[in-house]
């Protein structure tokens, strides 16, 4: 049965190690099953958000952020002082874009170390760390939650948790990745590699096919449990008790050439020892095909052919 639309009409779809993904004919829902213990997550997450950033492009994607802010949760002059709580906030690069344009931010995340990088570089103060989701005692005006929902065992219950969190008037806005769809076979490091080669081992050739075909990327477990649809996204902001007139879905693109070779092996800020230099050689050779692939995934999208990357939630609580 879907966890999310409870249909009984589902299909197994591709082996990946101790999990098997399936997917709901009814909302398109992709999920993994069995769902892994507590204790394994725990053993897997260690050390794994935790990526400390170099500085340049650190001070570049809080810029980002602040655009990003701005325009997902519609910020102006007025704004000025409310609360902004990010949940799951990594590195802390949307909590120190809140706090630049003047919001009061607050941050939550799980991973200690990247809870101390942030502490350390951005000042954060123990009072404005949520250690937990529950019985906080407290509301937001603006909640976001960024790559985080398609994580966890209970999606329903960490959105009636984020319910309770935004004021009557707030907004929340969980981006996750959108499952299913097709520009990612545009970024063949993602779709062959991170994806149908993983397949692959799991169980050959058709176990790929599958995965290529069926685009079942963003399902990977013990990673990702979840990959959701705009029908089993709302569907889960349904079941976690907001109001139909409260939700709202949004689809987002990545950067074109984000995840590219273009970008692997081409950005000299970041690769430039001899080695790296010595690598560029070969990628060379794929570089044309590359270009060509990025003109006609432009046209794609331009003809509105290719379903992008990114979904986003977005609530706005009490709006009637
Ligand atoms: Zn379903």
């Amino acid at each position: 049965m879907c966890p999310i639309c409870h249909s009984e009409d589902i299909d197994e779809l591709v082996g990946w190690g101790d999990f098997t993904i399936w997917k709901c004919r009814s909302c398109s829902l992709l999920y993994a099953l069995p769902l892994p213990t507590d204790e394994d997550l725990t053993a897997f997450y260690q050390g794994f958000l935790y990526n400390r950033p170099d500085k340049r492009e650190f001070e570049k994607h809080v810029a980002h952020r602040r655009r990003e802010l701005k325009k997902l949760f519609s910020l102006s002059a007025d704004s000025k002082n409310k609360t902004f709580l990010d949940v799951g906030a990594g590195t802390g690069a949307a909590y120190q874009a809140a706090k630049e344009i003047g919001l009061v931010a607050y941050y939550q995340e799980i991973d200690q170390e990247a809870r101390a990088f942030v502490e350390e570089s951005y000042g954060l103060e123990n009072d404005y760390v949520l250690d937990t989701l529950d019985d906080v005692g407290r509301q937001f005006n603006y909640v976001l939650s960024d790559n985080v929902i398609e994580h966890l065992k209970d999606p329903v219950a960490f959105l009636e948790q984020l319910r309770h969190l935004v004021k009557p008037g707030g907004r929340i806005v969980v981006k996750t990745p959108h499952g299913g769809n097709k520009e990612t076979w545009f970024f063949p490091m993602i779709s062959l590699q991170g994806y149908a080669a993983k397949a692959l081992k799991y169980g050959g050739m058709a176990n790929a096919a599958r995965t290529f075909f069926q685009r079942t990327w963003a399902c990977d477990p013990p990673r990702h449990l979840y990959s959701f649809t705009a029908r089993s996204l709302r569907q889960a902001a349904l079941n976690a008790g907001f109001a139909e007139e409260e939700i709202q879905i949004l689809f987002y693109q990545q950067p074109l050439f984000k995840y590219s070779v273009t970008e692997r092996f081409f950005d000299v800020h970041k690769y430039n020892s001899l080695r790296q230099w010595l690598m560029r050689l070969p990628a060379l050779i794929i570089l044309p095909f590359e270009i060509v692939s990025k003109v006609l995934q432009l046209l794609f999208r331009y003809l509105g052919l290719l379903s992008p990357t990114g979904i986003s939630l977005v609530i706005n609580k009490n709006k009637l």
